[in-house]
């Protein structure tokens, strides 16, 4: 018989801001520290902990709402150990400079106190374990980006797993979640898409490459508005695979994430084929490249950001908007109120007036829907208590499914939950 207590600072029926809290008489340890953008441009951090009762912070992956509010907990004397891979921290090095850069004004931390944090990591990869801060931390593959991996820790009598983001799904960039390894008293895990599955990939895939061959042989040009991590050397990657017909570019921040993940060929699942995508497809390093580009027929451009917000994407929409023959193709999670999800929705833009250009959307999703989740509860031998968070209300189909095996918990950012095993 073990008990913990899990406080839920952040991601607690909520996307966003994920940071889980576990103490039992074994020790205390916190899992992600994120924030949230979701409401208002204002990053929302999670609640607040003091760094001195943690003995370990186990970072899943290297997105914001993962890893964005981590420098907080350097800002004052005591400096726990921070566990995370080689990928994630290069990663998250480079997309919390870039948010301090834009968000550092609100931010109660700045890049010193993430420079901190750097001086007190603690390596982990994928697949390994070691004794850290005192615990038993073992990583596993989660299969949701390039180096993100769920953790199972041993707080004494209780061993807690946690997730992060999963997908079950093999892709080109990553293998999906390891379901051969893992045992665990309870399991904290995220639910994203826990009431519905995703459309079969292959399908997705081939729908995608046949859309952007239509619009190209038609002479017009595709725009592929990305995030920078992830999924954009994944469409790059398939684009090198299954689409011949015109010239692929790309532009913005997924420069600059290309040359990191090159860089760390051991994280990815089909190396030589990001390799070959990011090398032979063509880079835009200037403003006269980019109107190049813009100008010519049958280009297709994988530009970040992914939902409109900003970066080379929006000059690139501004150009092509108004002829019927461009396409935008949208491969990302578009949140509400942002112009991606306008021009879906409502196929006009207030600073643009009506899209002429072919609007489409493509699930590419890198999180695990209600079947992949199951299985990776299931995966777990000796599991007792199943809690779900990075979710909203789609959190209670899964829970149904579950609550006659397991005891289960949908808790509210800001709740404590005791559980006893
Ligand atoms: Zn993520
Ligand atoms: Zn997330």
């Amino acid at each position: 018989m073990g008990k913990t207590v899990i406080r839920v600072l952040g991601g607690g029926l909520e996307v966003g801001r994920a940071a889980v809290l576990a103490s039992s008489e074994g020790g205390t340890v916190l899992m992600d520290y994120g924030v949230n953008f979701s409401d208002s441009d204002l990053p929302q951090l999670p609640e607040h902990v003091r760094p001195s009762e943690i003995d370990a912070i186990l970072v899943t992956h290297a997105h914001l709402d993962h890893v964005g509010a981590v420098p907080y907990l350097y800002t004052s004397g005591s400096h726990p150990l921070l566990v995370m891979n080689r990928l994630t921290k290069a990663v998250a090095e480079v997309l919390i400079k870039d948010f301090i850069k834009i968000s550092g004004y609100y931010l109660p931390f700045d890049e010193g106190d993430w420079f901190r944090a750097v001086e007190s990591v603690r390596y982990l990869e994928v697949s390994e374990e070691a004794e850290i801060g005192g615990l038993h931390v073992k990583s596993v593959r989660s299969g949701h980006i390039p180096g993100s991996q769920a953790y199972v820790v041993d707080l004494g009598s209780v061993r807690i797993a946690y997730t992060g983001d999963v997908n079950t799904v093999d892709t080109r960039l990553v293998r999906g979640y390891d379901t051969t390894v893992a045992s665990a008293d309870v399991l904290v895990i995220e639910g994203t898409y826990a009431d519905a599955d995703h459309p079969d990939r292959d399908t997705v895939e081939e729908g995608f490459v046949r859309a952007v061959e239509e619009v190209v042989e038609r002479g017009g040009n595709v725009l592929v508005p990305c995030f920078s991590l992830s999924r954009s050397q994944e469409i790059l990657s398939l684009l090198y695979e299954r689409f011949s017909g015109g010239n692929v570019y790309y532009d913005g921040m997924i420069r600059t994430l290309n040359s990191i993940l090159i860089s760390y060929p051991e994280y990815i699942n089909n190396y030589e084929l990001l390799l070959r995508a990011v090398r032979e497809f063509e880079e835009v390093r200037s403003a006269d490249q980019r109107r190049r580009v813009v100008r010519g027929e049958g280009n297709v451009i994988v530009a970040s950001a992914g939902m409109l917000k900003g970066g080379p994407a929006v000059y690139y929409l501004k150009k092509m908007y108004d002829d019927p023959r461009n396409a935008i193709f949208l491969v990302s999670y578009q949140a509400p109120s942002t112009p991606g999800r306008r021009i879906l929705e409502e196929g006009s833009l207030e600073e643009l007036g009506p899209i002429r250009a072919r609007v489409e959307w493509f699930d590419f999703s890198s999180h695990a829907g209600f079947s992949g989740l199951l299985r990776v509860v299931e995966s777990f031998r000796g599991l007792r208590a199943v809690m779900i968070v990075h979710t909203g209300e789609q959190a209670y189909r899964l829970a149904e499914e579950l609550r006659d095996r397991y005891e289960v918990y949908v808790p509210k950012s800001g709740d404590a939950v005791e559980v006893e095993v």
